[in-house]
């Protein structure tokens, strides 16, 4: 029997483990804090896919094309929007119970940069929830082993696969196959909407195991996130309803950027805030959202509402900080169309993984299709391989920086303030060589306890590696430095939920 370990309890990760396990596999999954720890379970927006027959697989994948700046993998967004109506019948057949109207039909969100309305959601604004809590049901109900809080430091390989994985403890685990579902790296930076764990620990034991990564340079950020307590996102509906964006003289400072002031793409919001956070010594911006009133703040905003309220603001009444953070990231670790990493027996899935359907941004609802579509596929192939085949040739990044033992040791807020101001919104030459020489200097604090840290010094060299190498702007890659061929596009507006 093949014997699979999945490390990860996200979408991605649940997804595949469920797959290998009804194949036949001994599945176990490794998770770094409880089961429902992940960026799943904050996701809002919703899942996109095809459930109208109005709709069309066609349209889908153009949107996603276009918000990825056309550098998709054409074959990997065909298989994205194709597979995405099947993988949406298994998560309600799975127990989600997505939003319907009032004649039993699925509720579907127009989100921008979508052609037409295809964004299920769940308990309104909770559709990470609903999901995260359905596929934990599913994965205790078929007996598929979970190890909270076994926090994966590096992929066991002998003979050039993998053969397990090591915990921070010491523990190895044996396997046929590992697939890597960790997630993003949102920590990277000094503002994220990403929950602590986002640390980039799978592409980071990828990386070391002499995986392929790509697309790195490829950071999406979203505009307004509260820059008070927990990272939370305050959507862009919120200045949709009237609420402006304010500097700490009270100035609105988004037409300096855009005619159309607040309301402009978002990519050009996200960078007039952190030029404006710039100008005033990293200080958050003030989302002025006054002019509302209590009762329509309430009313329209409940979930951001309670939790503007938690943080002990009133934002029917005093402006509230926000400022842009680091939301997703399309890069990873490349795979092919089933998740196979090019180390035999490692496969990749989710936000680790580079599939190439992102292209340069993500389009909107996006990423949980992804998880659940290419989840299904790299558990189906991990139960099918005998083998071990790899991903086809792809282009790989240098090899990571050696460790100087005589280096200071850095801090993770350290790391993330050089990454906000270096290889951040806006990035320039002088910028990533600063980053670069800084990343290169540092050495792990080498505790136990900095496994995450170790990470993140890893997954942030090769992101300002890949963000020096590419010196046009396109996608969410933007360069004040950057000369614009005429044949790139300009950075795309994407609604990233
Ligand atoms: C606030 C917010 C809102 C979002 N809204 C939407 C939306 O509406 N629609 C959409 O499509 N996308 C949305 N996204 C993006 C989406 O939620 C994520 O991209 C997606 O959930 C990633 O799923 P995943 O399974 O790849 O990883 P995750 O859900 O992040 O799971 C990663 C798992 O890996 C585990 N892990 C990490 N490192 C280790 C380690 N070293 N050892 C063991 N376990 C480890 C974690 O504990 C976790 O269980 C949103 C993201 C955020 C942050």
């Amino acid at each position: 029997m093949t014997t699979v370990v999945v490390v990860g309890s996200g979408i991605a990760g649940l997804t595949a483990a469920l797959h290998a396990h009804e194949a036949g596999c001994r599945v176990t999954v490794v998770t770094k804090g409880a089961l429902v720890d992940t960026n799943t379970r904050w996701a809002q927006g919703g899942i996109a896919a095809v459930t109208d027959p109005d709709d069309t697989v066609a349209s889908h994948a153009a949107d996603t094309i276009t918000a990825g700046a056309g550098l998709n993998d054409p074959d990997a967004v065909d298989v994205l929007v194709g597979e995405g109506p099947a993988r949406i019948a298994e998560l309600v057949a799975r127990g989600v119970g997505f939003d319907r109207t009032a004649d039993g039909d699925f509720s579907r969100g127009l989100e921008a940069a979508h052609a037409v309305a295809r964004v299920l959601h769940a308990g309104g604004d909770a559709t990470g929830a609903a999901i995260q809590a359905a596929l934990g049901d599913a994965v205790r109900a078929a007996g598929i082993p979970v190890r909270e809080h076994a926090l994966l430091r590096d992929l066991v390989i002998e003979d050039g696969r993998v053969t397990g994985i090591e915990l921070a403890d010491g523990e190895r685990l044996t396997a046929d196959a590992v697939v890597l579902a960790t997630g993003g790296a949102g920590q990277l930076y000094a503002h994220t909407t990403n929950p602590l764990g986002a640390t980039g620990d799978g592409i980071a034991a990828a990386i070391r195991a002499g995986a392929a990564v790509a697309d790195l340079e490829f950071v999406q950020f979203h505009p307004t996130a509260l820059a008070a307590g927990a990272p939370f996102l305050v959507s862009e509906a919120v200045r949709g309803e009237g609420a402006v964006l304010i500097d700490d003289a009270g100035r609105r400072f988004a037409f300096d950027a855009h005619p159309d002031g607040e309301l402009a793409p978002r990519d050009v919001v996200a960078r007039a805030n952190a030029r404006a956070m710039a100008a005033q010594d990293g200080h958050p911006v003030r989302l002025d959202a006054t002019a509302l009133g209590p009762e329509r703040l309430a009313r329209r905003f409940p979930t951001i509402d309670a939790a503007v309220r938690e943080r002990g603001l009133d934002w029917a009444h005093v402006p509230i900080p926000v400022t842009p953070a680091a939301h997703y990231l399309m890069g990873g670790v490349v795979t092919d169309l089933d998740g196979r990493t090019t180390v035999p027996g490692l496969y990749a899935v989710g936000e680790t993984a580079r599939t190439g359907v992102h292209g340069a941004n993500r389009l909107a609802s996006n990423s949980l299709l992804e998880g659940a579509v290419f989840g299904a596929r790299a558990g189906d192939a991990a139960a099918r391989d005998r083998d071990w085949p790899v991903a086809p040739a792809v282009p790989a990044r240098p090899a990571p920086v050696a460790v100087d033992t005589d280096a200071p040791a850095f801090s993770r807020s350290a790391l993330q303030r050089l990454m906000w101001d270096d290889a951040g919104l806006v990035r320039d030459a002088a910028g990533l060589d600063r980053a670069a020489a800084t990343l290169a200097a540092w050495r792990s604090p080498g505790r136990l306890s900095a496994v995450e840290d170790d990470n993140l010094l890893l997954v942030a060299t090769h992101v300002v590696d890949a963000a020096r190498a590419r010196t046009g702007s396109v996608g969410a890659h933007y360069r004040s430095d950057a000369v614009q061929p005429a044949s790139i596009p300009a950075p795309s507006e994407v609604l990233a939920c």
